[in-house]
């Protein structure tokens, strides 16, 4: 594990190299709008040391992974979500649906949600 992947689009994206829309910014945390949205709010919440999936989490990042979690909270909430709900999705791996190599969270609101999963 790295801190950082050059050759990683989230990465990149958390450096400033590579433009998206920034929700949430700290040196711990970066959150930025999904660039094809499946909902009125879909954002995207990823630590900024680079992990390649919630897979690989180990006890070393239970402080950036709850950080995670807090920032999609107060995003919840900025975003007008947290009196009607939304979803938290992590994808992983290939049947997971996982797409980029780093770890995210979708934030999803803003319309009912459907179960189960696609
Ligand atoms: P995954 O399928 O890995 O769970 O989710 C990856 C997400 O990243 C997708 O929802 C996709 O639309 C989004 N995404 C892929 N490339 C970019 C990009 O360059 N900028 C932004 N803002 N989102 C991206
Ligand atoms: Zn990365």
């Amino acid at each position: 594990m790295s801190d950082s992947d050059p050759n990683c689009l989230f990465c990149r994206i958390a450096a400033g190299e590579i433009p998206a829309t920034l929700v949430h910014r700290d040196d711990d945390v970066v959150a930025f709008r999904d660039i094809n949205p499946q909902a009125p709010t879909h954002v995207l919440v990823i630590p900024v040391q680079h992990v390649a999936s919630a897979h690989e989490l180990t006890p070393a990042h239970d402080q950036s992974w709850a950080r995670v979690l807090h920032v999609a909270q107060q995003i919840a909430e900025a975003e007008g979500l947290d009196r009607d709900g939304y979803r938290l999705v992590v994808n992983i791996g290939r049947n997971g649906g996982q797409t980029v190599d780093h770890l995210h969270v979708h934030l999803l609101g803003g319309r009912q949600m459907t179960w189960p999963p696609g």
